[in-house]
């Protein structure tokens, strides 16, 4: 890539914040600018599951770096800005204010969003989200006053906010619709670990459960209906069913979007002088061979990392092993690769204790390891795995 001398970033998040950063450590000389629709720094996102809901991290500890950093490294931060729309052929970016920010390079590090309830009464008070420093905030306050609370989805959000409630000696009930706890990204035998687990907690836990509706008093959520017919009680609900992609100014200028922005290898979109990357990206997996969208802070960082070499140093692909965490009560669950599709497991450890690893094989290969704490076999199979995949790129690359 040559001639480049303006790069856009919409998204003010850790994808956006990190090519931004690895831009000007690989000396580009071109100017940088982030837009971002939140009133703040870009800042961490994980800790306001963890460290900030417990009352341990401030909002002032969030932000990855000082005002001054983007002074000092020319990275121009439009803050409180929305871009709405982005025209191709002029390659330029409108904000809601109606400004334009012209482009040679634009990058969507737009994220996701949550996913909302749409039954009746998802709009009460006491219906809470988590997705942002805002959100963090107003569920902070609200699970302090509350006694009784209802978790809704038993993906790693609520049951990171689950085991902080309950940890304060709050009612806790988790309704989860599927079969198991973190199904879409956990093997059975670690869904059912945390099952016992929070249910030693005192967390009541119900599996395929659907909401029919939730009925308030003046104003405010008091309970919550099954399609079964039972009912909770609920000072203060909850919501972690997911998020959505931030897509929408993709498709509405002509990009490929299925289920997030589709991206080749580069991670360039259909469009050549367009990438998306982080949670808004779906690429080409290199550990599973498959169109993936992961949400996570290994992928935005080091989707970043690479689109920086790629626009500094010429291109190279996107091989990277995912990995990720979650903290519940006094555990550190951590997870390399993508067990999905396995067809093998190897305990490490004991299953029944507190401290093992699984490894997942397919066809006779090591594809992913869960530890529960036991960081030293994590950071072992994350080797592992990468120097896997060096092999296979390179068996590909001299059989080709
Ligand atoms: P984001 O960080 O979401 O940033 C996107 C930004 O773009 C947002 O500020 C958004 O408001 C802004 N934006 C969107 N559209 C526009 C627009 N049109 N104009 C301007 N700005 C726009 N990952 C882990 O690996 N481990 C964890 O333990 C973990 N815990 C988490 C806990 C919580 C509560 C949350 C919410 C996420 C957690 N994650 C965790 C996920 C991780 O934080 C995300 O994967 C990561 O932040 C993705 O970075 P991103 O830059 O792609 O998106």
């Amino acid at each position: 890539m040559t001639e480049i001398s303006r790069i856009v970033i919409i998204g003010g998040g850790q994808a956006a914040l990190q090519l931004a950063v690895s831009l000007r450590a690989k000396r580009f000389a071109g100017s940088v600018t982030l837009i971002g629709d939140e009133a703040y720094l870009p800042y961490m996102r994980p800790p306001l599951s963890k460290g900030f809901l417990k009352g341990h991290t401030q909002a002032q500890d969030l932000a990855f770096r000082p005002a001054a950093f983007y002074v000092e490294e020319d990275i121009s931060l439009a803050l409180c800005k929305r871009a709405t729309f982005v025209d191709r052929v002029a390659k330029s970016v409108v904000l809601t204010s109606g400004e334009m920010i012209p482009y040679d390079v634009l990058v969507f590090a737009t994220g996701a969003r949550v996913r909302r309830l749409q039954c009746s009464g998802s709009d009460l008070d006491g219906v809470m989200y988590l997705r942002n420093l805002d959100d963090a905030c107003a569920l902070h306050e609200k699970l302090r006053d509350a006694d009784k609370i209802i978790v809704i989805g038993g993906g790693f959000i609520g049951l990171e906010v689950a085991a902080i409630a309950a940890k304060d000696g709050k009612k806790v009930k988790v309704l989860e619709a599927s079969d198991r706890l973190m199904g879409r990204a956990v093997s059975r035998d670690i869904s059912e670990w945390f099952l016992t687990l929070h249910k030693q907690h005192g967390v009541d836990i119900e599996l395929g459960s659907g909401i029919k509706e939730i009925r308030g008093q003046n104003g405010r959520v008091s309970t919550v209906r099954l399609v079964t017919g039972s009912e909770w009680e609920a000072d203060a609900i909850a919501v972690g069913i997911g998020v959505i992609p931030n897509s929408d100014i993709a498709s509405d200028c002509g990009l490929i979007v299925n289920d997030g922005i589709v991206v080749n290898e580069n991670p360039q979109t259909s469009d050549p002088n367009i990438y998306a990357i982080g949670d808004c990206a779906r690429f080409p997996c290199a550990l599973n061979n498959e169109l993936t969208r992961l949400e996570s802070v290994q992928n935005a960082v080091d989707q970043a990392k690479l689109l920086a070499d790629s626009i500094v140093d010429g291109r190279r692909p996107y091989k990277c092993v995912p990995w990720f965490w979650t903290e519940q009560y006094d555990v550190k669950f951590q997870m390399a690769g993508l067990s999905s599709g396995h067809d093998e497991k190897r305990i490490v450890g004991d299953l029944s204790s507190s401290a093992f690893s699984i490894e997942y094989a397919k066809a006779g290969r090591l594809i992913a390891v869960d530890s529960i704490n036991r960081p030293a076999d994590h950071l072992r199979a994350r080797r592992k795995l990468a120097d896997e995949l060096i092999a296979s790129s390179r068996s590909q690359f001299s059989s080709a």
